[in-house]
């Protein structure tokens, strides 16, 4: 998957080059290039902003240098053989990010990230990609960034570790809080690992029981229990179909 970021501070994506994303990189599983949008400006101030038209507190970021920098991005990625991108484009209006999105964003092989800084960018911008390519517009959640790289930064990193590849282990994330499939959009239950005892502390029985359709059971009763106290919305999403008779008697 190639990632393109255009923004007015590269050195905030620095945190691209480590853990699971860096290594992701390095093994070639991930192509990405951040890019410095005042490269694309052409006075002796390199301005990205102007005043909104309208009136009103703050700036807006300007057409002509996100224009000519998305041109250059495309032009570069399609030269180099990538080809479908998509535009991601941060903002607190946008659609809000989830693991279903997340799988959604995986399944593309090219993705350009417009972090906005100010009251973001001049709409024409977006309206005109829109009619070249799918456009994202995300929110990671109900309050305000001074800034979309943050936003990036947490996209890529839920993106990426569904990469087939980038986890050590395949299986990692089926288990996962809000994944398809057995335990349908409930949240992870309780984790353990050694020693058995700390602290006076034990851990549950089951889990040394040897016995995997029990562990199983175990599980989803504690993320059922988990979900239920801490986001009930989601038990009403899901769907009544994976609830059992036991469940409902919980
Ligand atoms: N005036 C804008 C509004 O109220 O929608 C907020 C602009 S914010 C100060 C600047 C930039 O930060 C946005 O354009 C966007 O790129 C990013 N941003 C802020 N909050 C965000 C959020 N919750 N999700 C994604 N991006 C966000």
């Amino acid at each position: 998957m190639r990632l393109d970021v255009v923004t007015i501070f590269p050195e905030y994506l620095e945190p691209l080059n480590v853990s699971l994303v860096g290594k992701a990189r390095a093994r070639g599983q991930l192509n990405v290039h951040v890019h410095d949008l005042r490269a694309w400006t052409y006075d002796r101030h390199h301005t990205v902003d102007d005043t909104p038209y309208g009136g009103g507190p703050g700036m807006v970021m300007k057409t002509e240098p996100w224009g000519d920098a998305l041109d250059s991005v495309l032009a570069d990625g399609y030269e180099n053989g990538s080809h479908a991108p998509a535009l991601v484009v941060p903002t607190p209006s946008g659609r809000p990010f989830t693991q279903e999105l997340a799988g959604e964003l995986s399944a593309r092989p090219w993705l350009i990230f417009t972090p906005a800084r100010y009251e973001g960018i001049d709409r024409r911008v977006i309206d005109e990609y829109a009619t070249r390519m799918p456009v994202y517009e995300v929110s990671i959640g109900d309050y305000v960034l001074a800034g979309g790289e943050a936003a990036v930064l947490v996209v890529t990193e839920a993106v990426a570790r569904l990469l087939p590849g980038v986890l050590g282990n395949a299986e990692s994330h089926r288990d996962d809080s809000f994944a398809p499939g057995a335990m349908a959009n409930l949240l992870e239950g309780p984790v353990y690992t050694k020693p058995p005892l700390w602290r006076g502390r034990g851990i549950p029985e089951v889990l040394l029981s040897g016995h995997h359709g029990k562990i199983a059971r175990w599980r989803r009763d504690e993320a059922l229990r988990r979900t239920t106290a801490g986001r009930p919305d989601l038990i009403e999403r899901c769907d009544p179909k994976v609830f059992d008779k036991k469940d409902r008697e919980m």
